[in-house]
Formats: C-alpha cells, structure tokens, sequence
C-alpha cells in the first residue's frame, strides 16, 4: 500500500494498523509477511475459520448463477434452503425466518417485529423495550438504544429511544456470590422496572444469552434465565435472545439458549432470535432473525412486517450461509466448540493461576474473556486512564496473537479481552494460542505490577 493511500478513511481511533494480506484457517498473514493467530475470529465472526475451500467453492458456484435476486420479484432456492436448515437447529416453534445482513440490522428488526406483533394484537401500548447494562446489540439508533455501554450510548442519548435497563447479571464488583439470592435480585429488579415502566407498555425484554463485547462473555448463573422467562410472560413481555455473537455453535450448542431450555421449575424461553455473525463466518454480510410461527403469522396476518433491506435475503449470501452451517455440520464444530471451549477455559485458569492482574475468567465454549483488575479479591479495576484492555491487546499483538479488547463494567471503567478464536481451532492450535496469551498476560503483569 502507497503512505498516501492512507489517511482517507476513518473508523473509531487512530490505531496504526498492518495491512491484511491473507488468511487461512485460523492464520492471518499481513504484508510484511507476519503472522497472527486470530484469537477472537475478528469481531467473533469468522466461526469457521478462513479461506474454508467448501464455503469459496459454493459462493463461486452461486455468484456464476445469480448473486441478487430482490424478494418481492423473485423466491430464490438458497434463501429456502437456509431458512430449512436453521429451523431444523431450533427449537421452542422458532420457524419462521426473516434475513438480515449484519447484526444491528437483526436487532433491529427484532425490536420492530415485537412492536409490529403487539399492534397486530391490538394491544397498541405496548412499546417499551427493556434492555440489560452492559449490553451490546449494535450501532444503529434502534439496537444502540438497547445497548448499555456509555461511550457508546452518551453522544447520541438525544436521538435514541429512553432507556429501561436492568443490570446485566454481573455480580456486585464484577463477581457473582450467592447465585441463588442474586438471581432473586435480579429478577425483582426486572419485576419492578415492568412496574414502574407500566406492565402494559412494555413490547420485549432483549438480552445476550452469554454476553458478549461488553460484558466479557457472562454466563449467567443458574436459574437467572428461567427466572427472568417467569417474569416476562407474566406481563405479556416478547423474550428476544440476541444471538449474532453466541449463535451457530459458538458456545458449544447451536444456539446458545438450548443449554438452558430444559432447566426446572422454568427453562429459558425465546420468542424472537436475533443471529449474524456466525452465520456469514465472515464470508459475507448476512444475518436472520428466527421467530416463533404465532408472532410471525399474526403480523403477516395483520397486513405484513413492514421492514426490510435490499441485500435481505440474497441468493449469494444465502448460498455462503448454507455452505457454512454445511461445514459447521460436516466437521462438528458446534462439538468442537464445546470439547476446546472447555479445554480453552482450563488453560486461561492456568494462566490466572499465575497472574495475579487476572480477576476473572468466564465465558462457555469458545467465547471466553479475561477480566484484568488492580485487585482480584476486590476486583477492584485498573484505572481508567491505564487502558488496560489496549495495553494487553497490543502485547498479544507482539506474539502474533489477536485478541477483542473492552471496557467491562458499563463502558467507562473495567478491562477484558475476549478469546474467541474460530471453533474450528484444533489442539495444537489451541495449545499455541494459549501460550501466545500466556506470554503476553506475563508481560502485562510485569508492565502493572511492580
Ligand atoms: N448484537 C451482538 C450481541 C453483537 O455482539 C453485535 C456485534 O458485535 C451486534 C449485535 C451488532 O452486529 P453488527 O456489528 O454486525 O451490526
């Protein structure tokens, strides 16, 4: 790349970053020939690593044939075939499916749908959306009004909806102590934010199964999902799961719901799954949301779901999602997910082990983070200014390791990493990641603590 090249697009900072040249399985090259173990599959979206030849092969195969097709001229096969395949995954009566092409745009139009459904029903003040904090569900003004994360969320509080938050399950100082009493906790706070909101006017609850970028890949703990159902459909309250992060075998089930669905007295229930990342791989921008038949046949009765995108639904997405659940079926990889996930977890506690800067270590199959604190008994965090996320995602950078940094308590304060690599990873693989990582928390550590 020429220097003058440069300078001509803007993201969110400054960082000067390689330039990417190639990528296969779970390796990235960049131009001056480094190489890097992607630790966090990008955004946590390349689930089944890169250059895959099956996936390249059927979007040739798909682009030679026809890449676009708009929905209100013509069905087109793959987008039929993709709906099937993600429908027989599901469970709960989640088979109705309705295409996206990224992750914001899936929220989005979960939120829309649950408003559209509560019309449809007659039950027209029913509007609110009650979200968790932190959360994250995307950048557009709808999925970003959901999102509790302040530097995200603060510059444009005048344009987003108001927000009604419950505290994500984190646990008082970032640690979950008495499960059984804090999920009480939790579900009270629920109960009286419905209260206060107006039982009436609430449309849907949305939340992260197993939290994502801004939590740092929060398990809940036992019960909480059955708890807040309880809740929910007590009031008439839409359950939406935002899956784009944990969905398509990323924390070893399909979707992560399923580890929970059959849980006593009550299990998690969804009425609305929000998908993406995964779904795509990486390959290509696509998303879906899957609904349980009621919700969508009442609002298609009502005169039709008034929302939509023009690469909804495409044949050339569709064909590279069918070609990737193909893969994630053909290799196993939402077992995988589960087997290294669980070996992955075990060699970030060996590292904690070592590391007194590592507070925490959570997360289910191959989402998994490391929270870095000042103090592990208090958890208490670094301060801010430190940019202990930054700092640690550079010295992977060092090993050859990418890694998903943020801010872990509400966007201001707090420091974790995501580790998420592909669920394709291998054990080798793994035993290298871990090592990268484990050299660079040394250094961390070294860096903070004298
Ligand atoms: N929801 C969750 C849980 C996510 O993790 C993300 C992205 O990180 C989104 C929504 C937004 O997805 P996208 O960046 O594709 O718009």
């Amino acid at each position: 790349m020429h220097q003058e090249d440069r300078g001509l697009l803007f993201y969110q900072d400054h960082l000067e970053l390689p330039t990417v040249e190639r990528a296969q399985g779970i390796w990235m090259w960049d131009t001056a020939g480094r190489r890097y173990l992607d630790g966090c599959s990008g955004a946590v979206a390349v689930a089944i690593g890169h250059g895959d030849p099956r996936v390249l092969a059927a979007l040739e195969r798909q682009a030679r044939k026809v890449t676009f097709a708009y929905r209100t001229q013509f069905e087109n096969r793959p987008a039929h075939q993709l709906a099937t395949r993600l429908v027989t995954q599901l469970s709960q009566g989640l088979n109705r499916v309705f295409y996206t092409s990224g992750g914001s745009e899936s929220v989005e139009a979960a939120l829309k749908l649950a408003r559209q459904y509560h019309l449809a029903k007659g039950d027209v003040g029913r509007f609110k959306i009650i979200s968790r904090f932190p959360s994250y569900h995307g950048s557009t003004l709808g999925a970003l009004s959901v999102t509790g994360y302040a530097p995200l969320n603060d510059p444009f509080t005048p344009l987003t909806l108001p927000h009604l938050y419950v505290q994500a399950p984190t646990g008082p100082g970032g640690r979950m102590l008495d499960p059984e009493s804090y999920v009480a906790a939790c579900a009270a706070e629920l109960e009286g934010v419905v209260q206060q909101a107006g039982p009436d006017t609430v449309a849907a609850f949305i939340l992260e199964p197993v939290g994502g970028a801004s939590t740092g890949a929060l398990v809940p703990p036992p019960g909480y999902l059955g708890a807040i159902t309880e809740v929910c459909r007590r009031h008439g309250i839409l359950i939406i799961y935002d899956e784009v992060m944990t969905g398509i075998g990323r924390t070893g089930a399909f979707s992560a719901y399923q580890h929970w669905e059959n849980d006593e007295p009550v299990g998690a229930e969804v009425d609305i799954l929000a998908l993406s990342k995964g779904l795509g791989a990486g390959y290509i921008p696509l998303g879906a949301i899957v609904c349980r038949s009621e919700i969508a046949d009442t609002v298609v009765a009502g005169g039709g779901f008034a929302h939509g995108h023009t690469y909804a639904g495409n044949p050339l997405a569709c064909a590279v999602g069918n070609a990737v659940l193909e893969v994630v079926a053909e290799d196993g990889l939402v077992e995988n997910a589960r087997v290294r996930g669980a070996e992955l977890v075990a060699g970030l506690k060996g590292i904690q082990s070592g590391n007194s800067i590592v507070g925490d270590v959570r997360g289910l199959g191959l989402l998994t983070a490391l929270e870095f604190v000042a103090d592990p008994e208090t958890m208490e965090p670094f301060p801010a200014e430190l940019d202990v996320h930054q700092m640690m995602t550079g010295l992977a950078r060092e090993q050859g390791l990418l890694v998903y940094p943020r801010r872990s308590r509400g966007g201001n304060v707090g420091d974790h990493i995501l580790v998420a690599p592909p669920l394709s990873i291998d054990g080798p693989e793994l035993a290298e990641l871990l090592d990268r990582l484990g050299t660079a928390v040394a250094a961390l550590q070294r860096r903070l603590v004298a």
